[in-house]
């Protein structure tokens, strides 16, 4: 008897709780970005640091200038200037400006900063054409961040605004955790390299390049290939070599119910423990999943469209998770929907759509027409995957609709 298919989200719960994060290791700033911590961030100083300008303009006191208008200037005398880098020796007494620019410190005897736009200079002398309140346009010291505050956590992703924030805080030693190793199988007798001229019945091997893309734009950049027979033999060679070094095995093809479809059977003879396999969606539903020790080994589709559908919702997940993340790294959205789609209820589809904004913010997405899953066309238009559920048998046009934006 065949084994059962599983639902989608049973094998997303099954994969997840079968994924560990792998382990720790240091990194500098200037490569930090794409990893994700594995220790909290405290502030070793205020941020900002010191009182600043968030202008150009003239450092005062507001008391001084509780009278300026437009008709009205007040004079003030200049006492001197103030640049970013420079220090606010100048004292700012009863009645003096100091000329001051964005980013310099501000004096303390100073109360708010006029925009130079407000203000006219001639002679030593700075007329104020507007009222200020209190700490206008001073970035205050400790604003942001107080000195010894949490500003990151374990499991927080670095993203670039996350180096800046890192480096103003004077982190340059990072603890994150450390990325999979990959190794990419890909199956097929008919398979060659794009580059070849092909005999009848041969096809160019798409997924290898297609995955190998998809890990690099995730920043896993230690993947190894290797291009697999559709012998007993070859498989079983190839899967024992990729466990010696890799964290993670991705098989494509070969996953089937086929004569040539040796990949979990040969996985089961080389003791790899089967979690789950077939998973009841569209397209994807020959899929494999399999733990030995610490390492996972996934079995995707042949067909091009169902082994980057499965990947980017069942292998992606996973690797964030080996790689220490615990935010959310999938975007969901509710968008509605332009047309009525249809399908037989039983298996879980992801529709490839287009989701746009109209003009009052609202989403909506746009099913493809081609839902073949051996028609990569339909995937390069999409910019992201409609949930289709399994026992539905009809989504109706205008209904809103969960939408999984493709973020490669
Ligand atoms: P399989 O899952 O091995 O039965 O393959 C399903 C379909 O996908 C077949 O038409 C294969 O020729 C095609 N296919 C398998 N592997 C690749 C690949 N690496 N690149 C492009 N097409 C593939
Ligand atoms: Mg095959």
């Amino acid at each position: 008897m065949r084994d059962p298919m599983i639902d989608f989200e049973s094998a997303r719960l099954k994969i997840f709780n079968a994924t560990p994060m792998l382990g720790t290791k240091t990194v500098s700033l200037a490569r930090c970005e794409g990893y994700v911590l594995a220790e909290k961030i405290v502030t070793k100083e205020s941020i900002p640091s010191f009182d600043s300008s968030a202008v150009d303009g003239y450092a005062v006191r507001c008391e001084d200038i509780e009278i300026a208008g437009k008709n009205k200037p007040v004079a003030l005398k200049l006492v001197g200037e103030v640049r970013a880098g420079g220090t606010a020796g100048d004292k700012v007494g009863k009645n003096s400006a100091l000329r001051i620019f964005t980013g310099a410190p501000v004096p303390r005897q100073a109360t708010a900063v006029v925009m130079i736009e407000d203000t006219e200079e001639s002679n030593g002398v700075v007329f104020i054409k507007k009222s200020a309140g209190r700490g206008q346009h001073i970035r205050k010291k400790g604003k942001e961040f107080r000195k010894g505050q949490e500003i990151f956590s374990p499991g927080n992703y670095i993203s670039p605004p996350v180096v800046a924030m890192l480096a103003s805080s004077g982190v340059t030693k990072i603890k994150v955790y450390r990325k999979p190793r990959v190794s990419l199988l890909v199956t097929g007798d008919e398979l060659r390299p794009p580059s070849s001229k092909l005999k009848p019945g041969e096809i160019r091997d798409s997924n290898s390049f297609a995955l190998i893309a998809s890990l690099h734009s995730m920043g896993i950049d230690n993947v190894d290939v290797m291009r697999v027979k559709d012998t007993e033999a070859d498989t079983r060679r190839s899967f024992l070599k990729a466990l010696k070094t890799a964290d993670v095995v991705i098989s494509v093809g070969g996953v089937s119910v086929g004569k040539y479809d040796l990949v979990k059977e040969t996985l089961h003879k080389i003791g790899v423990r089967q979690v789950y396999w077939r998973i009841a969606m569209k397209p994807g539903k020959p899929n494999y999943f399999g733990v030995k020790g610490k390492k996972l080994i996934f079995g995707l589709p042949g067909n091009p469209v169902s082994a980057l559908v499965s990947f980017y919702v069942l292998v992606r997940p996973a690797l964030w998770k080996l790689m220490g993340r615990t935010d959310e790294s999938s975007f969901i959205v509710k968008a509605r929907l332009t047309d009525t789609i249809t399908k037989n209820p039983g298996r879980m589809e992801f529709v490839r759509g287009i989701v746009n904004r109209t003009g009052s913010g609202e989403l909506f997405v746009s099913p493809l027409k081609t839902r073949d899953s051996h028609m990569t066309g339909g995937m390069v238009a999409a910019n992201c995957l409609i949930y289709f559920p399994k026992e539905s048998g009809k989504l109706e046009l205008s209904s809103l609709v969960d939408v999984e934006l493709l973020l490669w």
